[in-house]
């Protein structure tokens, strides 16, 4: 489907890539941070996201990084039919626990005087706080995953590196058991240290940054990739070889990685857990039995990065 696309001149393809390129992911990190404090409601807020992954589809449709990761309309339903799934199983855990947890590990924070938030510091550095402490929960967890076989099979997180491609939408192509894990750092930062009120901007910026990077467009790495994961250190995350996979587990800040020795900057020639990308089916299955071109699993044979 061309939409016209072609129809496009080559100059004003460059115009858009260099614009996005470099302006891009700072507007929309700081979009992202200003509109939860325009207090949307659901709705509104879930049109915003509908808009920003739509607005990152089309720009991969006009000024892809890489033309060759261009999805059939086939491949993008798969991934689609994954993302409601994990999305619908990902609201049923957080109505079934969310509340308990929540008020389990606030009766914890007050019983033990856990509650030590700074909420006297301004709101952008209680946002970065927020944003920081629960990346370095998550790092932990998502490093765990890639050394440990019964986290990387319980969580199905070798579903989400299944995809031969990656675009906007493959952020949240997830295993419907990872929803469970993704939620506990996020309750417990916020829930333990206090630190709820500015909970959804560091959220939301959360959610900029992972979407940024997955996407199939050429952005700028330099300073704003110090503290933020960018596309190419994340791409290189989903890389084919076991040894460059197991480095950049920050998906939206890079910062942990350079402080506990993980992070690689370099190219990255193919991505997926394998040769092929497995069915639907087997994606579902993953938590089960893993796919026996996989070698990007824990369990899976060692394969070293090629010189070119
Ligand atoms: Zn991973």
């Amino acid at each position: 489907m061309d939409l016209g696309i072609s129809r496009i001149p080559e100059y004003r393809k460059k115009k858009y890539a260099h614009l996005a390129k470099y302006y891009l992911q700072p507007v929309l990190m700081i979009l992202a941070v200003s509109i939860p404090l325009l207090m949307l409601d659901k709705v509104s807020y879930q049109i915003f996201w509908f808009c920003l992954l739509l607005l990152l589809t089309c720009l991969e449709a006009v000024i892809p990084a890489r033309p060759k990761w261009q999805e059939t309309f086939n491949d993008k339903l798969m991934v689609l039919g994954l993302v409601w799934i994990a999305s619908a199983v990902g609201d049923l855990v957080k109505s079934l626990l969310g509340m308990s947890l929540f008020t389990w590990l606030e009766t914890i924070r007050d019983t033990y005087g856990l509650g030590i938030w700074p909420s006297d510091w301004p709101m952008i550095a209680q946002i970065l706080l927020v944003f920081i402490s629960y990346e370095l929960v998550n790092y932990w967890y998502h490093r765990g995953s890639h050394s440990w076989t019964w986290l990387w099979k319980a969580s199905g997180h070798g579903t989400h590196h299944a995809f031969k491609s990656l675009t906007a939408i493959n952020t949240m192509a997830n295993h419907p058991f990872e929803s469970l894990f993704l939620l506990l750092p996020r309750i417990i930062v916020g829930v333990l240290l206090g630190g709820e009120q500015v909970g959804i901007a560091a959220g939301s910026l959360f959610t900029v940054t992972v979407f940024m990077a997955h996407t199939n467009l050429d952005l700028n790495s330099k300073i704003i990739g110090w503290l933020f994961t960018t596309n190419r250190y994340h791409i290189h995350h989903h890389s084919m070889v076991r040894e460059e996979s197991n480095t950049n587990y920050g998906c939206a800040c890079i910062m942990w990685d350079r402080v506990f020795g993980t992070f690689n900057d370099a190219d990255t020639k193919e991505v997926g857990i394998g040769k092929t990308q497995p069915s639907f089916t087997e994606l579902m299955l993953m938590p089960f039995e893993e796919p026996k071109s996989s070698e990007v699993a824990p369990s899976g044979p060692v394969v070293k990065a090629s010189a070119n």
